[in-house]
């Protein structure tokens, strides 16, 4: 029998605030184990957690980053349930009222609803490696501000998964709420999946997969369960609803534990917490905060600059080499010219070396200057290339770099004129040949011309003067 999938995504996202959610301790990663942890986020009894604004800010700014409506009022549960990584014994986060609500992002044309993004604390981590038989606790990420975003079952395909995941990590990038480095688990992805019968309309029951830190393995994972509920279906049997945990060596999926033994978490209002109250005043000025997201970005590069989809994404891609562009632009609107030159030089320059655009020797308006002299026919475009990866090595101004290089195009056609004729002179037998039909004999006189005038000759001017005197 064939299958349509139906996938829903449940996505957890660390914000970027400096201190934890409910208490002063630093959010950060890394570092020595318990080193960041107090009364209050190691659950001492009778410790009071105080909201974190940003954090709350953060999540509004998820809101707007999204699609979805801010809401007025939110408020805060406890989610009861025992496990050593979470000291409390219960998790604070909001379930009846979130922060967030009815968002939708168009990835692959296919339109994904987002039900909701709510603001909960995360919980520490267990080292199990470390010591023989011994579990150890490691409290520092208890109590890291958490988003929860979570979709409709409205993915049908693996590729609609991934594109919405990388959409989802790219737009709170650049709304600043997470760092959405998947491979530090700062953004977690759970795969809610079920299939059903091609033509049906009724979902069948679901799996749901924790925890993936990468695309790839959201995409093998979802495969990997695809074709064993269909085993399981096409054998008369009944997919069970139950969480799984992928095996990135394997390939496979595990049950972790089934709905039957599901915790009952005895959600309650958290009685040590006031409610959420964002004014409209308050929710729009979160809204005018918000920096232009990567997809109006694609939108201005491709029909204002008129840059082909392809360079426009891969400029996108990467917010502060987006910004880097930008800033270039305002100051030489040479769409193309500067595209082309990040996207090939500068980005080589990059790779090979490991940097970061944030740590580049040049600003914006150091690019600017050199695309201005290419532009001017001060210099070659080919010799741009060179200068930029100078200016790169060096952090030296373009000019300088080109003077002190030769690039410098003469455009004293004189000079040239005077080469052109002693080429002329010196070749008589090559200018014979060319006169009696051999074309390709200029290409040899153009490289003698060079030859005399130098890399910093005007080429085309060189090959006007030739031509014109061959005639
Ligand atoms: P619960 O309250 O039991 O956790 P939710 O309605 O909150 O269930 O759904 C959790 C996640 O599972 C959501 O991402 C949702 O889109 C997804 N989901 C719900 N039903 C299905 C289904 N039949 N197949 C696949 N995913 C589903
Ligand atoms: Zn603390
Ligand atoms: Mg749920």
């Amino acid at each position: 029998m064939r299958y349509v999938p139906v996938i829903g995504l449940e996505i957890h996202a660390e914000m970027l605030t400096n201190s934890k959610v409910f208490c002063g301790c630093a959010n950060e990663f890394g570092g020595a184990q318990n080193d960041r942890v107090c009364p209050r986020c190691s659950g001492m009894p009778g410790t009071l957690p105080v909201v974190n604004q940003g954090a709350v800010t953060l999540a509004a700014k998820a809101g707007f980053a999204l699609e979805c409506t801010v809401n007025n009022y939110s408020a805060f549960d406890r989610k009861n349930y025992f496990y050593p990584d979470l000291p409390k014994a219960y998790q604070i986060t909001q379930f009846q009222y979130p922060i967030c609500t009815n968002g939708h992002i168009r990835v692959c044309d296919t339109d994904i609803r987002i039900n909701r993004i709510h603001i909960e604390e995360d919980a520490g981590k267990l080292v199990h490696d470390d010591y023989e038989g011994i579990s150890m606790a490691d409290y520092n990420r208890c109590g890291v501000p958490l988003i929860e975003i979570v979709t409709e079952p409205d993915f049908r395909t693996v590729e609609q998964v991934q594109a919405f995941v990388e959409e989802i990590a790219l737009r709170l990038k650049y709304a600043g709420v997470c760092d959405s480095r998947m491979e530090q688990g700062s953004l977690r992805v759970d795969v809610n999946i079920s299939i059903m019968p091609e033509g049906s309309s009724e979902f069948g029951t679901r799996a749901e997969i924790k925890n993936l830190n990468s695309v790839k393995a959201i995409g093998r994972a979802i495969e990997y369960e695809i074709k064993r509920q269909a085993e399981i279906l096409d054998k008369g049997g009944k997919v069970v609803q139950e969480t799984r945990r992928f095996n990135d060596n394997h390939g496979d999926t595990k049950a972790l534990r089934s709905k039957e033994e599901a915790h009952d978490y005895r959600y309650f209002p958290e009685p040590d917490i006031p409610p959420v109250y964002l004014s409209d005043e308050q929710i729009e000025q979160i809204r005018k905060s918000m920096p232009e997201p990567p997809n109006m970005r694609f939108e201005r590069y491709t029909k204002e600059y008129g840059l082909p989809a392809d360079d426009a994404r891969l400029i996108v891609l990467d917010k502060d080499f987006s910004d880097f562009y930008d800033e270039t632009v305002k100051l030489c609107p040479s769409y193309k010219q500067v595209s082309n030159l990040m996207l090939v030089e500068l980005n080589r320059c990059l790779n090979d070396s490991g940097t970061a655009v944030c740590d580049l020797k040049f600003t914006p308006a150091a690019l600017a200057e050199l695309v201005k002299l290419s532009d001017a026919g001060t210099i070659s475009k080919n010799a741009a290339k060179d200068v930029l990866r100078t200016m790169f090595e060096t952090g030296k101004a373009a000019e300088e770099i080109a003077k002190e290089q030769n690039l410098i195009m003469s455009n004293d056609t004189g000079e040239l004129e005077a080469i052109v004729d002693k080429v002329i002179a010196e070749n008589a037998d090559s200018v014979e040949s060319y006169k009696s039909g051999n074309q390709k004999v200029f290409g040899f006189l153009m490289g003698q011309v060079i030859r005399f005038a130098g890399k910093g000759a005007n080429m085309q001017v060189a090959k006007d003067i030739l031509t014109k005197k061959l005639q």
